[in-house]
């Protein structure tokens, strides 16, 4: 199953107005449940249902789809006159387009209607439905076939595919990125990945109309081909989001082929965020990021080790949970970094190369086990 990911979710939070200095109070603190904290609410339904999308049925149209990312667009320019009628005509054509009552909520809260957002949100989350396996299977294989026909071109590390000479220009952007990350996680790891990566680059619409994903979402690592997929546009986020993106599927991509069995998605996702915001020239790039997980997550339910691996792996939770996860994964990768040293990534792998499971891995690189690092982290939080 390929990996979806959120994305950067600091941009991504961005993204829905939501950023940087506005704090996500807790849930715990107004003594109600798990999004009855408005904020909160916001915060996981509005960034959360996304990712499920591309696991959900195919209901809206294209022409919907258009539409709501012009919604979008303007609401991101804060023209909310133009979003208001943009997204009132995607919901003409498909009224029961769950992602378009996000936006709705969204613009109702603006207007300070409170009661009426929470109802769009609730609405959005009821119309999402959980994936039938076949229902992937077709998206898939409709996937597999608009990849046919690209234009390809070989680089020194990698092999890129593309749509034909306009997106010319976007590949070898990608490639500046994507040769820094080689060049980085290589040094880091004191080895390169033994064969070329393939990466695939789609513009937002082919990417949409590929692999039926949200619309932020930035690209995804196939284990079963080896391949990256990444969409190039102008994220909100700018090239440093552009960069993330590219550089946390690079990572799958160069971890899949060091070692190519099974690791805790855990893992898997944490280390690719770290690797995507790794910063050497901050030196306090890891204290600044780890405060920032740790504010998003406050007074959200904190997840074991088990609960992680079960809700990336199946997608099969609230899509709050989901995000949750993957932000604890981040988390638990920086702090095991901040407090046993950088290189406990590359040195597990080599314990893993050389034949250990990962838990005993894990301990040899880390000195302890991954779950008492996870509870180390859980109370420097409290
Ligand atoms: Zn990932």
């Amino acid at each position: 199953m390929p990996y979806v990911e959120v994305g950067s979710p600091t941009e991504t939070f961005r993204h829905w107005g939501f950023g940087g200095r506005q704090r996500c109070s807790g849930v715990g603190d107004d003594g109600g449940g798990f999004g009855e904290n408005l904020r909160f609410y916001f915060l996981f339904f509005a960034l959360c249902l996304l990712p499920c999308r591309s696991f959900a049925e195919a209901s809206h149209s294209a022409e919907a789809a258009h539409y709501l990312s012009k919604a979008i667009a303007a609401y991101d320019a804060e023209d909310y006159g133009a979003a208001k009628t943009e997204l009132a005509l995607a919901l003409e054509r498909e009224p029961n387009f769950a992602e378009a009552y996000i936006l709705k909520g969204l613009l109702l809260n603006h207007d300070g209607q409170a009661d009426e957002a929470r109802a769009a949100f609730k609405h959005a989350v009821d119309l999402n439905p959980r994936l039938p396996e076949k229902m992937r299977e077709h998206l898939e294989q409709q996937a597999h076939e608009v990849e046919q026909n690209l234009t390809e071109e070989d680089f020194s590390h990698f092999h890129l595919q593309f749509h034909g000479a306009d997106q010319r220009a976007e590949a070898w952007e990608a490639v500046k990125y994507l040769d820094d990350a080689y060049n980085y996680l290589g040094s880091q790891f004191g080895i390169f990945p033994p064969e070329k990566i393939t990466v695939i680059i789609f513009s937002t619409e082919e990417f949409w109309d590929a692999w039926n994903a949200p619309m932020w979402l930035g690209g995804f690592f196939d284990k079963r081909d080896g391949k990256v997929r990444v969409r190039i546009d102008n994220p909100p986020g700018g090239n440093d989001e552009m960069q993330r993106r590219l550089r946390h599927e690079f990572t799958h991509a160069f971890i899949h082929q060091l070692y190519p069995n099974d690791l805790p998605m855990w893992f898997q996702e944490g280390v690719a965020q770290y690797y995507a915001y790794a910063n050497p020239s901050d030196s306090f790039w890891k204290d600044t990021r780890l405060e920032e997980l740790r504010k998003t997550t406050q007074g959200a339910p904190w997840m074991d080790m088990a609960k992680i691996q079960d809700i990336i792996a199946k997608k099969n939770a609230p899509p709050g949970y989901i995000y949750l996860a993957y932000l604890e994964s981040e988390a638990l990768a920086l702090y095991v970094a901040k407090e046993h040293g950088e290189s406990w990534v590359p040195s597990l792998l080599e314990h893993l190369r050389s034949g250990s499971n990962f838990e005993d891995a894990f301990k040899q690189a880390v000195g302890v086990t991954p779950a008492a690092a996870m509870e180390q982290l859980r109370q420097s939080w409290e």
